[in-house]
């Protein structure tokens, strides 16, 4: 049977009531906090560094498991992707945290086997028990090319996104969706769930008002999507914006839309 939608979330200030890498960093460490405030290099890395040298000065992997126990998110949240996943929609996370602490926070609650994808960047244990984090598209790599400008360099969540579209046998994009039979089949119902900068790229893949794409209160997507001095970028997004402060809010707008 198909999908009933696709469901997209990011990971931190989204599904979540914090930012992963900073919460995790500032549970280890205080001086390592002032490092992530302070140092001028790429994200991804920048946590891979302070892993290390947490792990140099002899950091444990179970004060970080432990870590992500503690990290806040919301009942209501995991309510709405219960709802979601009982009404047949695919739910996957678009991240630009990493494998590690998105797979450990979403067992800790339980709600791992609710989604069918988890794209973010690869994290591993090593044999030491120290957690190694690595950029999605590798320094080295080929760059995604994005036009948009939202997105960083090792992530463009719209490519992540149209690649989770045509897994579901559909091109939202292309317009022209195609099932097996060679039947047009309608584009699947999307919603996003976001509240980043890096965040308006995948929602520009939703071409319908069918499609809800929550944008958190107070923070850069929404300042972005309300920007004054660039034309067209409010213009670009076709699905039906519903502006959130709380997870109770996407739990009842949820209910009454599905
Ligand atoms: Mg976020
Ligand atoms: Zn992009």
């Amino acid at each position: 049977m198909a999908p009933a939608g696709l469901a997209c979330f990011d990971f931190d200030w989204s599904l979540i009531d914090t930012d992963s890498d900073r919460f995790v960093i500032e549970y280890l460490s205080p001086v390592l906090r002032h490092k992530l405030d302070t140092s001028p290099m790429q994200w991804t890395d920048l946590q891979n560094e302070c892993l290390k040298e947490y792990h140099g000065q002899g950091g444990t992997g179970d004060k970080i498991r432990e870590s992500l126990t503690k990290i806040p998110l919301d009942n209501n949240m995991i309510q709405a992707c219960r709802l979601l996943y009982s009404k047949g929609w695919v739910l996957a996370i678009v991240s630009d945290a990493n494998q590690v602490y998105i797979e450990g926070i979403l067992e800790h609650y339980g709600i791992r086997n609710l989604f069918s994808a988890i794209i973010t960047n690869p994290a591993f244990w090593d044999a030491q028990d120290r957690l190694h984090i690595q950029r999605l598209i590798p320094a080295d790599g080929t760059p995604h090319g994005c036009p948009t400008g939202v997105c960083s360099l090792n992530i463009c969540k719209g490519q992540e996104v149209d690649k989770l579209l045509l897994q579901l046998g559909n091109d939202n994009q292309a317009g022209i969706p195609v099932e097996l039979s060679g039947k047009p089949a309608p584009a699947p119902r999307m919603l996003y769930v976001g509240d980043g900068r890096n965040d308006y790229c995948p929602a520009l893949r939703m071409k319908s008002l069918q499609d809800i794409y929550f944008v958190r209160k107070g923070r850069s997507l929404e300042k972005y999507l309300n920007k004054t001095d660039v034309s067209g970028i409010r213009e670009a997004i076709y699905a039906r914006i519903v502006y959130w402060d709380k997870a109770d809010e996407i739990l009842s707008e949820l209910q009454s839309a599905l």
